[in-house]
């Protein structure tokens, strides 16, 4: 047999090669082996029918958090939102540190099916309980030389930082933590990923003076090109969209100078900031799911903090999700399927620095490939601010072969398509 397993049939995206069609895939020794309009079945030991499905890439989920019980209550299990989702490479934003990475490394990257990656947070401690602690975050709790030193030595693993642009952080300190951080990011020659959009409360002083619509301008002069700005689709102040209504002059020049784009989907997540930024010409670089263990259904660890609110559905009312959700999302936006499936493949292998390994169903890579099913119908998607937007496609994980070997998606995450529906 020339080969061990043939994908028979399905829609093949493969952007990196200018593929959209029908197309056979066909797997020998957990690498690619063939992409072609045919491929007899008699060639292989087993063949999967796989027509009307799309055949993609194996997808890159660019935001993560799979830090399992390090960071409380906040990471999640990487294979539920990894392989058993659908999505075969998971890039955890900031949750090891300098401190933490040899766990992440031991208990994530080593025993997970899914293939998993950091952004590593600028800050000592990581990303703890999704950083309800603010004080955790200050300026004396950066180690620029530690955090590059780990950078460094982990480059198989550690593809970016990780750091927070956002009003409280601003109204406690200024922008001393994000010089920090750009320093990192210059000194390992890493790209750093920024959140914008109000994350942590206010000191009990208030905004001390610091206008959110103000946090790009001062942000965006420290960045170079390659970095991040992430949730360009935010509700919440301090985004790309200021209080007029109208997406930040500075996000345009940014993105002219290289600057990149991650919606970074999560519970912040706006269709009324997505239309603006859309209309504005902003069609993100990467995708992002941004789920964790407060926006999605997962029991909580015993004993841990419950200060944190617990009410950050994915959707309003709906803590079932996956990529493939997301993927959802910006076709009901109006995006189209080309423009989505580079966000999941080429365009975050590019962001990695692993265009030559992740993104492409190119023979002779691992046999990542991502298999969804393609439903047409008629569905209400509301977010969490309840603004409803009708779709009449809906992308959901099948299956996913990671280095060849399969996946079903099967994690209980995943909407079941009545409650989409
Ligand atoms: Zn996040």
């Amino acid at each position: 047999m020339l080969y061990d397993l043939v994908l028979r049939g399905g829609r093949v995206i493969n952007p990196a090669q200018n593929i959209n069609g029908v197309h056979d895939v066909a797997i020998k020794d957990g690498r690619i082996a063939a992409v072609l309009p045919s491929i007899a079945p008699s060639s292989a030991k087993e063949t999967v029918d796989v027509a009307g499905k799309l055949v993609l890439p194996g997808l890159i989920d660019t935001h993560g958090h799979v830090f399992e019980y390090v960071t409380g209550r906040f990471g999640l299990e990487a294979d539920l939102c990894g392989v058993r989702s659908g999505v075969t490479t998971i890039v955890d934003q900031g949750g090891p540190s300098c401190m933490t990475l040899p766990a992440f490394r031991a208990h994530v990257v080593e025993t997970k099916q899914t293939r998993a990656l950091a952004f590593l947070s600028a800050y000592l401690v990581g990303g703890m309980e999704g950083h309800y602690y603010p004080s955790l975050y200050k300026p004396d709790c950066v180690d620029v030389e530690a955090t590059v030193k780990s950078a460094l030595e982990n480059r198989d693993i550690v593809k970016g930082i990780k750091a927070h642009a956002e009003l409280g952080g601003f109204a406690r300190w200024g922008i001393e933590v994000i010089k920090l951080a750009a320093e990192i990011g210059k000194r390992a020659n890493l790209p750093l990923y920024i959140h914008f959009g109000q994350l942590w409360g206010l000191p009990e002083s208030g905004a001390n003076g610091v206008d959110p619509d103000t946090i790009l301008d001062q942000v965006v002069p420290l960045l170079r090109p390659g970095d991040v700005l992430a949730h360009p689709f935010t509700r919440h102040p301090g985004g790309f969209v200021n209080r007029e209504g109208k997406v930040h002059p500075i996000v345009k020049e940014a993105l002219a100078r290289g600057l990149k784009t991650d919606v970074g989907h999560g519970s912040h997540f706006s269709y009324r900031m997505a239309r603006i930024a859309l209309d504005a010409g902003i069609v993100p670089d990467t995708l992002g799911a941004d789920m964790h263990g407060y926006n999605t259904r997962v029991p909580k660890p015993k004993g841990t903090p419950d200060a944190h609110p617990d009410k950050e559905h994915m959707f309003f009312g709906q803590t079932r999700f996956s990529l493939v959700s997301a993927m959802t999302s910006m076709l009901a936006l109006g995006l189209t399927i080309e423009q989505i499936v580079p966000m999941v493949t080429t365009h975050p292998a590019t962001m990695l620095g692993m265009e030559n390994e992740l993104g492409s169903l190119k023979p002779g890579r691992e046999a990542d490939v991502s298999v969804l099913h393609d439903e047409r119908g008629s569905w209400t998607l509301q977010d969490n601010e309840r603004t409803k937007l009708r779709t009449d496609r809906m992308l959901r994980p099948y299956f996913c072969l990671r280095a060849g070997k399969r996946h079903d998606s099967d994690a209980s995450i995943l909407p079941p398509l009545a409650v989409a529906a």
